[in-house]
């Protein structure tokens, strides 16, 4: 019979309200690996009293923010010792290269350590106003309940990215696993429980988003909602959240330029291109999806772009030989072989890719596709594809290639390579993009706070700016 998994509230492992579950799929072999409980509005209510009664104990808030920030550290370590189990059960459930898994396994640590080493570190600060008889100060209060809402891409270091911010400066959690990748995030708060923290601080409602993950942006006692994943989804919980007043951090699609300049090492820019955009099957929000490639190397560019997307290992994630997964799941196929066929449609040249490869395992694979004879007016070029598609476009001087790369309605990232330092630098001002990469893509870390541009994102994750995210300012005046 399929293992059955249960949400995960106030510090044991509940059935759902309803009674029911849903599968979970591997998308390389098509096998079925679990059942997660199908959560509803009473497993959000459970979930949520049980995290508002948490918030309030003393287990919780009576710790000192030393103590609370060496839980996250011992979570840390947790995760660590954990990190083959989890990495193998991520690469399963969401067919990423088990390789990848496990080098994100490796920095989620860090995530924990970053924000233990802050939670004593949540000041306000004293300010000097014109009346002298006053001293006024301010101080950072936790929020309260805090409700997560991940995607399937990267669920434990997206997931990781809110919790600990969020926990270090004293709020509980509520998180809502995408349907597609339960599993790990399920064992994520079972560790967070043995590391120590109090039933009730970290909690789990598995389910669907219109009806886990809607009901827990509309409970009442929800304090904030933080949320990664399409700009469709955040734009309707954005409505909802802004209706009650309460925050909303919000980390959203991307159609990111990578810009490669006639003076940039060519090698080296094709490489930064190809992982850009094909690392985890181009089902990342940063991916490099739209290349600009100067006239002088425009085709040495192409011709390396497409030569490796044309040889790329496709095959099982767990396998270490294999380069590139599966998708997600099949409407992810079916999306990315809409976009593929419409850009062809639209006038588009395929020159590398651009379906199924012939594979003995059924999984929904797809071959890195590389479309020319694009323009900004196209959607194939306007629109998040989420899948192994790169559109590459000529471009002749700076001014046009700004023009056209800020011509999106998207801000996430962007890559530029160039040997020209200043160049480098009026291109970062330039960009309309919260991450600027110069000769390299791709680099994250907790410690450097990130931040959606336009209409990819509102707020700030990672960074000392991210744990502020999760309080509120109080400001005290005392009549002296
Ligand atoms: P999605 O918006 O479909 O789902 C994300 C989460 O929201 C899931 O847990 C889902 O169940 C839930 N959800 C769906 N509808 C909901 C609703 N009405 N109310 C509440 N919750 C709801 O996105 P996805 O397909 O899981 O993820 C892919 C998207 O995520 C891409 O657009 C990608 O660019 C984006 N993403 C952004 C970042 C970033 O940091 N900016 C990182 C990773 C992924």
């Amino acid at each position: 019979m399929t293992e059955r998994l249960g949400h995960f509230i106030n510090g044991e492992t509940r059935a759902p309200a309803g009674g029911t579950y849903f599968e979970s799929t591997n998308p390389a072999t098509l096998e079925v690996l679990y059942e997660a409980a199908r959560g509803d509005a009473a497993d959000v209510e459970a979930a949520v009293s049980s995290a508002k009664r948490a918030f309030k104990a003393p287990s919780w808030a009576g710790l000192t923010a030393t103590q609370r920030g060496k839980l996250l550290r011992r979570l840390g370590d947790l995760i660590g010792q954990n990190a083959e189990e989890l990495a193998h059960f991520e690469s399963l459930d969401n067919g990423k290269l088990l390789r990848e898994m496990r080098g994100q396994l490796a920095t989620l640590p860090e995530y924990l350590y970053y924000y233990g080493g802050l939670a004593d570190k949540v000041q306000g600060s004293q300010i000097p106003t014109n009346n002298l008889a006053v001293l006024n100060y301010t101080q950072r209060e936790p929020l309260g309940v805090v409700g997560a809402i991940t995607p399937w891409n990267s669920p434990l270091t997206l997931t990781t990215s809110k919790l600990a911010p969020a926990l270090a400066a004293g709020n509980t959690i509520v998180i809502k696993p995408s349907e597609y990748t339960s599993r790990t995030i399920l064992r994520f708060a079972e560790l967070a429980s043995e590391a120590g923290f109090p039933d009730g601080v970290v909690n789990v409602v598995t389910g669907l988003g219109a009806e886990a993950g809607s009901a827990l942006v509309d409970h009442p006692d929800i304090a904030k909602i933080s949320f990664t994943g399409s700009t469709a989804t955040g734009s309707a919980i954005a409505s909802k959240t802004a209706a009650r007043f309460i925050g909303s951090t919000l980390e959203l699609g991307g159609k990111s330029p990578n810009i490669v300049f006639d003076d940039a090492n060519v090698e080296n820019a094709a490489m930064g291109v190809i992982a850009g955009i094909y690392a985890a099957a181009g089902q990342t929000c940063i991916a490099g999806s739209r290349v600009f490639a100067q006239r002088g190397v425009y085709d040495e560019l192409l011709e390396r772009v497409a030569d490796r997307a044309r040889s790329i290992k496709i095959g099982d994630p767990l396998d270490a030989e294999t380069e590139l997964g599966p998708l997600a799941f099949g409407n992810q196929l079916e999306k990315v072989q809409y976009y593929v066929d419409l850009g062809v449609d639209e006038g588009a040249t395929l020159f590398a890719g651009g379906k199924r490869p012939e594979l003995e395992l059924p999984g929904y694979f797809f071959s890195p596709t590389v479309l020319t004879d694009v323009n900004n007016d196209m959607r194939v070029v306007r629109e998040e594809i989420f899948g192994p598609v790169a559109a590459i476009m000529p471009f002749d001087d700076e001014e046009e290639v700004v023009g056209l790369a800020n011509d999106t309605e998207y801000g996430l990232a962007a890559g530029v390579w160039t040997r020209d330092l200043a160049r480098a630098h009026r291109m970062s001002r330039r960009l309309e993009a919260g991450t600027v990469w110069i000769n390299m893509y791709r680099a994250m870390s907790p410690m450097s706070p990130r931040q959606g541009f336009k209409n990819s994102g509102v707020g700030i994750e990672h960074g000392i700016e991210s744990m502020h995210e999760y309080t509120r300012l109080k400001s005290v005046w005392i009549n002296t």
